[in-house]
């Protein structure tokens, strides 16, 4: 009886109350915003997979400045962060309005720690390579959050926390980096290219740890050895994942809903709580 009680309980629930899930995605190389291949696909499949958030929040590695902010326009330019690329690649536009109230809420919810609001960026290629795929109409506001290089990766693991609210308020939290991304070894043949050793082992490493729900070794990853260095050559495309781990509940099942390698070194590993 009790149990039956519970379920219907949960069933009459508002959609509010069962958080959304936060999820990390491997961007990978900004052509694939153009392509359609195993991996755009799976990053459309994720976008009809949720339930359709009322703002997004994005950790994206290429806001990576000496501290916190916001963008905070009510309509995010579309940044083209990048060189060498197809002039098509710069015709790109995601239009998706922004959201200053969020961008106030993110400032107020990560105090004491100072979160400036910025109007001197927008969205970038981390974050519209993926959403164009995720939410082709950009019709949900998004709002960036930058990744402040002068601090620790704990640090990054221990401020998303503060963010928790937000999953039960709607709003969509997504990382977007590379768990391994060393362009020093990188082919352009794509995702055709064999992925090195030293790449794939700490990619499972990655999934086991969290399969284990094993944290404290991702946090402190620069103690791994060779594989980890050379997967994680600078912290810029691996600390939004931190951010994003940092937003796990307690228990919280863990999915890859993207799986594989580009050009041999970069791991297009998306992850999924919730
Ligand atoms: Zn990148």
């Amino acid at each position: 009886m009790l149990v039956w009680l519970v379920e219907v309980y949960i069933e009459n629930m508002p959609t509010q109350s069962v958080p959304m899930p936060v999820i990390f995605f491997g961007h990978g190389n900004p052509m694939l915003t153009l392509s359609k291949n195993r991996y755009t696909e799976a990053w459309a499949a994720v976008g009809r997979s949720i339930p359709r958030p009322k703002a997004v929040l994005a950790i994206s590695a290429h806001w990576y400045i000496r501290q916190s902010a916001v963008t905070v326009n009510a309509q995010p330019p579309t940044i083209h962060d990048f060189g060498g690329f197809p002039e098509e690649l710069f015709a790109v536009e995601y239009p998706a309005p922004g959201s200053p109230d969020l961008a106030r809420r993110v400032q107020g919810l990560l105090s004491p720690v100072a979160v400036s609001l910025a109007e001197d960026w927008g969205l970038d290629h981390g974050t519209w390579t993926v959403l164009r795929h995720l939410f082709p109409k950009a019709d949900i506001p998004v709002v960036q959050l930058s990744i402040d290089s002068t601090k620790r990766p704990q640090f990054h693991y221990e401020l998303a926390k503060s963010l928790m609210p937000l999953r039960q308020e709607g709003v969509l939290i997504v990382g977007s980096g590379n768990i391994v991304h060393n362009l020093a070894q990188y082919s352009w043949e794509g995702e055709n290219v064999q992925p090195l050793d030293w790449a794939v082992r700490f990619d499972q490493y990655v999934r086991v740890a969290l399969e284990r729900g094993d944290t404290s070794s991702l946090i402190d990853y620069e103690r791994l050895g060779r594989d980890a260095r050379l997967s994680i050559p600078t912290p810029d495309h691996y600390l939004p994942f931190l951010s994003i781990l940092g937003l796990r509940q307690k228990g919280e099942p863990v999915s890859f809903p993207v799986e594989g390698f580009d050009g041999g070194t970069m791991s297009m590993l998306a992850i999924r709580f919730g």
